[in-house]
């Protein structure tokens, strides 16, 4: 069975590699907000934008190179990971109609070994900036990605 323990602080670290990054670059941010559903991990007031980080497995990321539902318990993780994904979307749902963009990072994405990893904060520089409608980056999309998803 995962441990996930070990899923969540895999996620975390994976948060901290982004943000470092774009704080250096003057990107300013609000951490895990409450006031705005699933706690975004990055919130940027002045962007009118927020970033999810996803863990793969515990987001269900559909056609995922790096993560699959384990064959054993099988349905209890099918269970428990539709639920987490129903979640997500209202969840998007509701900051959408604040107003707000949503960038969904798959940590599939940031394990990309066809993309250099300052390339790969560039496209995230450019969607805050740009004023792109909400997308995501994952393993399975082209660089750079402005697929609509909410
Ligand atoms: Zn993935």
């Amino acid at each position: 069975m995962p441990n996930m323990k070990l899923f969540k602080s895999k996620n975390t670290k994976i948060e901290v590699k982004i943000r470092k990054p774009l704080f250096a670059r003057g990107f300013r941010y609000r951490l895990h907000n409450r006031d705005l559903p699933g706690k975004p991990d990055l919130y940027f007031p002045k962007y009118h934008a927020v970033i999810f980080v996803h863990g793969c497995f515990w987001h269900g990321h559909d056609n995922c190179p790096i993560s699959h539902i384990p064959r054993n318990n099988a349905s209890y993780w099918m269970q428990k990971i539709i639920k987490n994904k129903e979640r997500d979307c209202r969840d998007q749902k509701i900051i959408s109609a604040k107003g707000l963009r949503i960038l969904i990072i798959w940590e599939c994405a940031i394990k990309r070994k066809d993309i250099d990893f300052v390339d790969f904060i560039d496209y995230i520089d450019e969607w805050l900036k740009g004023g792109v409608q909400s997308t995501e980056m994952s393993a399975n999309e082209p660089m750079p990605i402005f697929k609509f998803t909410v």
